[in-house]
C-alpha cells in the first residue's frame, strides 16, 4: 500500500488517485472519525414466529447518519470498515449498544448481532462477549451471534473453540446469508448452530418460482434434521409468507413485517405487544 512507502511516494499517489479511490479514501477518514465520536447506532428489524406472528427478537443493522450523505448503508462501508481494520472497534461498539438496548426490552425476546469473521481472527471475541453481557446485564440465552459461512471455511480450531465456548455460555450462534457462499454441506456437521437464516435471493419472487421452492424445502428439512431454527430473510409480501408457513420454515424477517427502526420505536412496539397480550388474557379471562 502507498502509506507503507516514503512520505513522496505517498503524496503521489494522493494526486495520483482517481475520484473513486479519492472518496474511498474520504469514507475512511470519516468512518474512523464517526466510530471514535460514537455515532454509529444499530436498528432493529424484528423476526417473526411464523406458526404464531410474535416477535421472536429483533436483528442489530449498523446505521450511520452522516451529516451531509444522510444515513450510510453499512454495504458501504462494511467492506471499509474490514480493509481498514476499523471493523474491530465497530463491532464492539454494535455488541454493546445492542446488548444494552435489549437488556430494557422483555425477557423473551432476543437480541442478533453481526459478527465479521475479522473480529474472530484479530480480537478475542469469547471475552469481548463475556465483558459486555456482564456490563450490560443480557443473559447470554438472550443474545445471538450471526456469522458466515466464511468464517467457518477457514476452519480454524481457534474458531471452533470459540464457538463452542459461547454456546456453553448459553449464546446462541445463527449462519447468515445461508446459500450464498460456497455452500459446503461438510462444516455443518462440525460446527454447532442454533439457526440457519436462508438468503434473501432464495426468498425474493419465491411463490412463482418452483426451484426456489425446492431449495426452501429442502434447508427446512435440513434445519428439522439438525434440529435447528430455519429463518426466512427478506420476506416481502404475503405470497411469500404464504409460501414459507406451507414449507414449515419457523421465522422470518422482511419488510412485509417491519423495515429496521430506532430502539425508541422498538420499545414502542414491544410496548403495544404487550398491551396486545395483555388484552388477549383479559378477553381469555372474561
Ligand atoms: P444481513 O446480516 O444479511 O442483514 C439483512 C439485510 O437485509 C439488512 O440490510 C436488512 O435491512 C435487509 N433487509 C431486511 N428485510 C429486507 C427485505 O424485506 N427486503 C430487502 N430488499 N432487504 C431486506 P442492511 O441493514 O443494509 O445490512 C446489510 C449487511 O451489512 C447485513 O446483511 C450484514 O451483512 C452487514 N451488517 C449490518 N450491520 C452490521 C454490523 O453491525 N456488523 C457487521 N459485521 N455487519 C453488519
Ligand atoms: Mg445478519
Ligand atoms: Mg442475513
Ligand atoms: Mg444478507
Amino acid at each position: 500500500r502507498a502509506k507503507n512507502e516514503t512520505r513522496g511516494t505517498f503524496s503521489y499517489f494522493e494526486n495520483g488517485m482517481d475520484a473513486r479511490a479519492q472518496s474511498r479514501r474520504r469514507l475512511e477518514i470519516e468512518l474512523r472519525d464517526a466510530i471514535q465520536r460514537d455515532v454509529l447506532r444499530p436498528h432493529y428489524q424484528p423476526l417473526i414466529d411464523l406458526s404464531t406472528g410474535r416477535i421472536t427478537g429483533f436483528e442489530a443493522l449498523v446505521r450511520w447518519p452522516h451529516p451531509e450523505r444522510g444515513m450510510i448503508p453499512p454495504s458501504e462501508f462494511i467492506p471499509i470498515a474490514e480493509e481498514t481494520g476499523l471493523i474491530s472497534a465497530l463491532g464492539r461498539s454494535m455488541l454493546r449498544q445492542a446488548c444494552s438496548d435489549a437488556a430494557n426490552w422483555p425477557d423473551e425476546v432476543r437480541v442478533a448481532v453481526n459478527m465479521s469473521p475479522l473480529q474472530f481472527r484479530v480480537g478475542n471475541v469469547l471475552s469481548q462477549v463475556m465483558d459486555v453481557l456482564k456490563q450490560s446485564g443480557l443473559p447470554p440465552s438472550r443474545l445471538e451471534l450471526e456469522i458466515t459461512e466464511t468464517l467457518v471455511l477457514e476452519k480454524s480450531g481457534q474458531v471452533l473453540a470459540t464457538l463452542h465456548a459461547l454456546r456453553a455460555l448459553g449464546v446462541r450462534i445463527s449462519m447468515d446469508d445461508f446459500g450464498t457462499g460456497y455452500s459446503s454441506l461438510s462444516y455443518l456437521r462440525s460446527f454447532p448452530f442454533d439457526k440457519i437464516k436462508i438468503d434473501q435471493s432464495f426468498i425474493r419472487g419465491l411463490a412463482a418460482n418452483r426451484e426456489a421452492q425446492a431449495i426452501v424445502r429442502s434447508i427446512v428439512s435440513l434445519g428439522k434434521g439438525l434440529g435447528v431454527t430455519i429463518t426466512a430473510e427478506g420476506v416481502e409480501t404475503e405470497a411469500e409468507l404464504r409460501c414459507l408457513r406451507a414449507e414449515g420454515c419457523h421465522e422470518g424477517q422482511g419488510y412485509l413485517f417491519s423495515r429496521p427502526r430506532p430502539n425508541v420505536e422498538i420499545v414502542a412496539l414491544l410496548n403495544a405487544q404487550c398491551g396486545a397480550d395483555a388484552l388477549d388474557r383479559e378477553a381469555r379471562v372474561a
